[in-house]
């Protein structure tokens, strides 16, 4: 019975039987007409039914009066008519009713093939392609034999269901049944094959048809713009012209996008008259709107709009949208205004339009008129506009009003909750588009493809791998297909890349099924991206090798990460993998290949690549001129950028703004940046900007404002990372081989200030936490700086200070004296610091901006004493008695303001030793200047700033950045009893997790100052920089002999005749790290005092003098008693005995004497050159004792140096002297009274007494100590270690005048002599790291020692744990952390906060290996609980690195157990 009912049901392609029963009921069932239709079919018929109802079905508008009209044909049993069959499938294509279409297919008795094919059409029609494909392999089963017209459905089908092999097998069956040369087939198959992107083969088709119509060329044209092709569709385009087929309005629709993509202004204008000569229709010309505004021209496109005689909803929408594209969003909203005026009914495309324009300019107002629009107009939102609208209120950062929204849709289904959840991770809320996505679970709705793959970059936006991984579970769980979905996998593949989870990301990309060429790009484009260039590199081959055909955003996305490195080579090689490939004349590839070699310092490639001929737009040019800005040629950036403007008549953009503005800068052209500032504020007055590009100018505008006014300098401040290796390095300072690095106190940073003034001219300071400056690293700064900048940077004005601690990794100088305890030259400290140094110019150098400088001084008294008094005192009583007090207690202070953004940082100078930590601390630490530094930044970060966040947040601009900021500081008294059993109990739940792998990225997030940075503004940066320090010492308590506890003898500082006992003692004696913080904080409060109260401001030039000179043998005149000129001489370098005793900071210091050279291999390759220094030197040298006359001894190379860098930098009334040694107290006032007489006698009224003089001390090299001639005749340890003999200070001063004159009188300064380079004379014998291991069953990470269960600690305590670990030398984790402190997260009890991290005084990182041979080692990190830590719930954190039997590094984690702080 079903046999012969349905004839068609068995073998096909079903619907379920009782489908079929329902619907042929329900079209009885439903006998209604539509009144019209029921009048036409009560009526009397007086012709033959069939044709009556052939007319009726005519007359059909939609698919429920078709419906309709069926049911009464199956009631009159006329539906088999083969007319009528065909008729009403037909319809049923026309108005995509694929079950009906079946309906009428299935009863059909005898299909003819034409009734087949229609079928295959409704199909197709209605997007059910796979069941069109399954319908043909029926036909085919049931030998009906399909038609020429059977093929073009079918290749359709083939294409909607993205089913290449099948497309292929059909190519063979259209040969095989002879229609190859069908002109619909072919033209179906070249469809086919462009749209899976193989264009060759469509143009081999192509090629091969006897016959080509318009219609088989739009196809070819369609194919090469859809893949991205333009070139090639241009060529086609020309082609058909010549072969006489004459263009329609289609062939200019297809070629757009080409011309889109080559973004030619030219050829839209070629076009368009094309289009105007043919008179066109209407569609083309709205295409050429859109066409228009795509290419950048909106002007245009409002021309062709204005000249429309007709215009329909397209061209309105076309306008709006031409607007909101381009950024003219007041201009699309006007538009919506006009319309809304005339009551014209909007329709989606121009509401959508208008709505995208208002989130664009974050106009809430103009957005809730939109939406009061919609509202009155009384139709239901479709998903489209309420999705447009939940992210304009969720753009706009009205959360409320987009759940409110998102509440009000009726029957909130899962359309709507994936439109609400990517509306949120669209509008930057990614924490709320989870919460959503939970909630969503909540209430039993099951996330489909669409929610899952919007809420994945979520978790990847804030690392949310947990809930990431749970997601990628569920996925797998439900399994409807997801697992096997391309998108939900490249999503998850994304996701894990993102949260730095290279290894899920790598399994799950190995166990996906199918991976498109996105899937690679994410790989690919995440490795470059987390700077993992090698592994990129290594997929990108694998990519290859698999035969996958590369995309252009596979190169695009690989080449920044080349210039990110520096990596030229793999930089090359991409850009020759994109010439095979055919990508040059890609825009985009273009563009990344310039900029990678702009960036990796290869200009000259990058020029050569910008002239060859392709279509370039704005950002190739703007690429262009900041690669010339970048690249130390402002120049030729300038000359390019005026080329852009005059020739190419292409209009700056607001980055061509923002690249050119350095370049004006460095050339400090006012004249031609007042020309760009005009321009900008020309700019201002077009009300087509948007708001953010409004405000930028605006704040730019501003700056040149301020420059023109009243910022009379440019400024610039700059921070990095120096930390060295926290293991087996001897410290820099005492000279004790038993001091050797075994952890971290706190971080090491270079810090870096760029003043220019108007004229051009700049310097740069940089305060280096080190003990000293290092000839040699100076050298290699300046090549690095040489080889960015050109001769922007260069030695003359350029200075690095260091600050004297005592506590940072040696075997960074190049000199052989400085490096015997550190076993010769140690590259990894010599590198980080050259690196640090160079990253915290750079900085500098980009945050350059208009700014003020204001100087201020004050005296400081309790932060250093002399400890050479005895020396002191041999100064003439004259002298003495002009000043109060034997050490210099004035710290001056400069304050940098930005004229936009406030204070962004101070420098100061202050003279007390770095020797708070004594000779036998083992953990890096900057001592007390680093300390005062680390409590400014942080002082100014948590409270200035926060203030600010206030301001920003009432604003409602930063409601994210203010939740993030880790709350480290409590104001509460806690309530002790509470909640404690909770919390213990919670903290009980939190087992040590054990070690686990981890990417080096994860450790650098955890830091706590990059968290607390708010992004487009510099970090605060706060230097604390050494003056004459030579005999100030920290120890203010006095030196005391350790065996009596009495002070020590006054003159010599021994004990019983022994310096060995005689100790300086600090505030905070015994605890030294107390003495560190003590005297940090004393500078640190007169800092900020200083910082609150400075009003002076600096005015004048900017300008510097430097020059070398050789103190080995220089004439000094003297002016002696009688005013007759005296000629003495210094003598080559020599240390005298005193300086083997030591001082009462560090006694016996560089105690290596000859025969104590126990356990030191360098000492023993060196000593054997120990020279006995002939009478000439002793003589010279007077009445110093020689010990070591290091300036004769040169082998293996230089003990000391002999030719020493001096310099002069002046910022209007401020002048810094930089001196290469530690000049005594009294040495330093000789020196400033000399240069300050000679600055203001020669510098006609430009100097007054109201001048302010610095030394900044241990600047540009090292060479140790300079005391007056009358302290050196006393011969301590300061005076045995001047060592140019009597006259170093008179030398010193005679060639400061020198310089001082060359100032004053506009000349410059003699180069002098060159100091060598000794780099590669350089000798290492520190051993490497051989391999880490972990006793059996630990891994790296686990706990050696945990901390106590269920412990609980009071502020005040100190918590300690210690992890199986490896040697810190693996990585020196620069800008990350080996130690954190992580806060339970009160909000969700799950997650751990960083709150802080081993640049934080009160958490200490300790490394050991159980003995000296061990290839084990463990980190101990002890935390002391400050007395204002916010109560809660912590864990200890270690992160580190350790290097595998095979030399490769692999970085781990490892956690305490949970314990509670009340
Ligand atoms: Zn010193």
């Amino acid at each position: 019975m079903l046999m012969t009912l349905y004839p068609r049901y068995f073998g096909t392609n079903p619907l379920p039987m009782h489908t079929y029963l329902c619907i042929r009921h329900g079209f009885l069932r439903r006998f209604s007409f539509p009144a019209t239709v029921k009048i036409a079919i009560d009526k009397p018929v007086s012709c033959s039914e069939q044709y009556y109802y052939t007319n009726l079905l005519s007359s059909c508008k939609n698919l429920s009066s078709l419906k309709q009209i069926h049911g009464r044909l199956i009631a009159l049993g006329l539906e088999s008519d083969h007319s009528l069959e065909a008729k009403l499938l037909n319809l049923y294509s026309v108005y995509h009713g694929s079950v009906g279409g079946r309906l009428i297919f299935d009863f059909s008795k005898t299909p003819t093939v034409i009734l087949w094919n229609s079928m295959i059409k409704v199909y197709n029609k209605s997007n059910l392609y796979r069941e069109a494909l399954v319908l043909y392999t029926d036909m085919l089963k049931q030998a009906i034999e399909p038609d020429n017209y059977t093929f073009p459905f079918v290749l359709k089908a083939c294409t909607g269901s993205l089913c290449l092999e099948m497309g292929f097998s059909l190519h063979g069956e259209v040969v095989k049944r002879g229609f190859g040369l069908d002109g619909y087939i072919c033209t179906g198959l070249i469809d086919m094959y462009c749209k899976f992107g193989y264009t060759e083969f469509a143009r081999e088709v192509f090629n091969k048809m006897s016959e080509r119509d318009v219609v088989a060329w739009n196809a070819m044209i369609s194919g090469y713009s859809q893949v991205g092709d333009p070139k090639e569709a241009l060529k086609v385009f020309r082609e058909m012209q010549m072969v006489g087929i004459e263009a329609n309005s289609v062939s200019l629709l297809n070629l757009f996008p080409s011309v889109c993509w080559l973004s030619s202004l030219v050829l839209c204008k070629c076009l368009h008259c094309f289009a105007i000569k043919r008179e066109f229709e209407l569609s083309v010309f709205n295409g050429l709107i859109d066409l228009y505004a795509k290419c950048g021209n909106v002007e245009a496109s409002r021309r062709i709009f204005d000249r429309l005689l007709k215009r329909d909803d397209v061209s309105w929408g076309s306008l709006i949208s031409a607007y909101s594209q381009n950024g003219y969003s007041v201009e699309a909203l006007e538009i919506f205004g006009v319309l809304k005026r005339d009551k014209v009914r909007l329709n989606q495309v121009q509401i959508v339009g208008a709505l995208l324009a208002a989130t664009d300019l974050r106009d809430i107002e103009k957005g809730k008129e939109i939406h009061d629009y919609l509202i009155q107009r009384g139709t239901s939102l479709d998903i489209e506009v309420s999705t447009t609208l939940i992210t304009m209120y969720a753009k706009c950062g009205n959360l409320n009003l987009a759940k409110e929204l998102f509440n009000g849709i009726e029957n909130g289904d899962l359309v709507a909750w994936s439109a609400m959840i990517s509306a949120l991770a669209h509008g930057e809320h990614p924490n709320e588009a989870l919460q959503f996505f939970r909630e969503m679970q909540n209430v039993n709705l099951k996330p489909n493809r669409v929610t899952i793959v919007s809420v994945l970059p979520s978790c990847a936006e804030i690392s949310a791998l947990k809930l990431g991984k749970s997601i990628h579970g569920y996925v797998m769980k439900v399994d409807m297909g997801m697992g096997l979905d391309v998108s939900i996998g490249t999503a998850l593949v994304a996701m894990y890349v993102k949260c730095g989870c290279f290894s899920h990301a790598k399994l799950w990309f190995h166990e996906m099924p199918c991976k498109d060429v996105v899937t690679w790009n994410a790989m690919v484009n995440g490795y470059a991206q987390m700077g993992h260039a090698h592994k990129a590199m290594e997929t990108f081959r694998h990519m290859q090798s698999v035969g996958l055909k590369l995309d252009s955003s596979t190169l695009v996305g690989l080449l920044p990460s080349c210039a990110l490195l520096k990596a030229i080579n793999n930089g090359n090689c991409i850009h020759g993998h994109a010439i095979k490939l055919g990508f040059e004349s890609d825009l985009h590839v273009m563009n990344a290949t310039i900029d990678m070699y702009a960036k990796c310092g290869c200009i000259g490639h990058a020029e050569k690549l910008f002239e060859t001929e392709f279509v370039k737009d704005e950002i190739s040019w703007n690429t262009m001129i900041a690669g010339y800005a970048q690249n130390g040629r402002p120049k030729d950036a300038v000359s390019i950028f005026c080329w852009m403007r005059e020739k190419e008549e292409l209009q700056p953009n607001l980055v061509s703004i923002v690249n050119i503005i350095p370049a004006y800068a460095q050339l400090a052209a006012l004249n031609e940046g007042k020309t760009i500032h005009s321009y900008i504020k020309n700019m201002l007055t077009m009300s087509s900007l948007r708001k953010n590009a409004h405000s930028v100018l605006l704040s730019t505008a501003g700056i040149w404002d301020a420059l023109i006014r009243d910022s009379p300098y440019l400024i610039g401040l700059g921070s990095y990372d120096i930390t060295g290796p926290a293991a087996d390095v001897n410290m820099m300072g005492y000279a004790n081989t038993e001091q050797v690095a075994s952890g971290v106190h706190f971080r090491l940073r270079a810090r870096s200030f760029i003043v220019a003034d108007s004229g051009g001219n700049r310097v740069v300071f940089v305060n280096l936490d080190a003990c000293m400056a290092s000839q040699l690293v100076t050298i290699k700064v300046l090549e690095r700086l040489k080889a960015r900048y050109g001769n922007l940077y260069n030695v003359q004005n350029v200075a690095i200070s260091g600050i004297h601690t005592h506590a940072g990794p040696g075997g960074y100088l190049q000199y052989v004296v400085y490096l015997v305890t550190s076993l010769g030259f140690v590259r990894q400290s010599f590198d980080v610091i050259v690196d640090g140094i160079e990253k915290s110019i750079i900085e500098a150098h980009e945050n350059l901006r208009p700014g003020s400088i204001f100087v201020n001084k004050g005296d400081l008294l309790d932060a250093g004493i002399n400890r050479s008094p005895s020396a002191y005192l041999n100064n003439p009583a004259e002298e003495r008695k002009k000043y109060k007090y034997n050490v210099d207690k004035e710290m001056t202070l400069l304050k940098f303001v930005d004229a936009e953004w406030g204070p962004v940082g101070t420098f100061n100078w202050f003279p007390t030793h770095g020797t708070s930590m004594s000779r036998t601390n083992s953990l890096i630490s900057g001592d007390n200047k680093g300390a005062a530094a680390r409590f400014m930044e942080d002082w100014y970060e948590q409270n200035q700033k926060r203030a600010q966040r206030m301001h920003s947040s009432l604003l409602g601009l930063s409601l994210n950045q203010i939740s993030e900021i880790p709350r480290r500081v409590s104001w509460m008294i806690s309530d002790q009893n509470a909640n404690h059993k909770e919390l213990i109990e919670l903290a009980g739940s939190f087992q040590s997790p054990g070690g686990r792998p981890v990417t080096k990225l994860l450790g650098v997030s955890q830091r706590i100052r990059n968290s607390l940075k708010m992004s487009g503004h510099p970090s605060f940066v706060s230097a604390f920089c050494q003056s004459n320090v030579g005999d100030v010492s920290p120890n203010v308590l006095g030196a005391f002999c350790n065996d009596t506890g009495l002070p020590c003898d006054f003159n010599h500082s021994t004990c019983n005749g022994k310096n060995e006992l005689c100790y300086g003692r600090g505030p905070g004696y015994p605890d030294e790290f107390e003495s560190t913080r003590i005297i940090g904080e004393r500078q640190f409060r007169k800092a900020v005092d200083l910082f609150n109260t400075a009003s002076e401001q600096l005015k004048g030039k900017v300008e510097y003098r430097h020059t070398y000179v050789d103190f080995s043998k220089l004439e000094v005149s003297l002016s002696g008693g009688n005013g007759k000129q005296e000629v003495a001489k210094t003598c080559p370098a020599a240390m005298g005995f005193a300086f083997a005793a030591g001082t009462t900071d560090g006694p016996g210091a560089f105690d290596f004497k000859q025969g104590d050279d126990k356990g030191n291999p360098f000492w023993k390759l060196v000593r054997n050159v120990l020279k006995t220094p002939d009478k000439e030197q002793v003589d010279c040298q007077q009445p110093k004792p020689i010990l070591l006359d290091t300036g004769e001894m040169k082998r293996p190379y230089d003990w000391a140096p002999s030719i020493l860098p001096i310099q002069i930098l002046r910022i209007g009334q401020m002048v810094i002297l930089c001196v290469p040694g530690e000049f005594t107290t009294m040495a330093g006032r000789r020196l400033r009274d000399a240069v300050k007489t000679a600055l203001i006698n020669g510098g006609n009224g430009v100097f007054d007494g109201n001048m302010h003089v610095v030394i900044a001390g241990l600047t540009n090299s090292y060479s140790q100590y300079v005391t007056t001639l009358e302290e050196y005749q006393i011969q301590r340890y300061e005076g045995a270690s001047t060592l140019y003999g009597p006259h170093t200070l008179s030398a010193y001063i005679q060639e400061f005048n020198k310089l001082a004159t060359a100032l004053t009188s506009g000349h410059p300064a003699s180069p002098g002599p060159q100091p060598p380079d000794l780099l590669n004379k350089q000798i290492s014998l520190l051993p490497p790291v051989v391999v880490d291991m972990t006793p059996p069953g630990t891994s790296f990470g686990d706990m050696d020692t945990d901390v106590p269960k269920n412990a609980s600690f009071k502020r005040g305590d100190k918590v300690v744990a210690s992890f199986w670990s490896a040697c810190p030398r693996n990585d020196l984790l620069t800008e990350g952390s080996f130690a954190v402190v992580e806060k339970l997260s009160e909000t969700d009890n799950k997650t751990w906060v960083p709150s802080y991290d081993d640049d934080d005084f009160c958490l200490r990182f300790k490394w050991g290996r159980p003995s000296r041979f061990s290839t084990h080692s463990y980190a101990t990190l002890e935390w002391y609980i400050r007395q204002n830590a916010v109560p809660g719930v912590y864990r200890l954190t270690h992160y580190g690195a350790a290097k595998r039997i095979f030399g490769s590094i692999h970085h781990f984690t490892g956690s305490s157990s949970a314990f509670v702080v009340v």
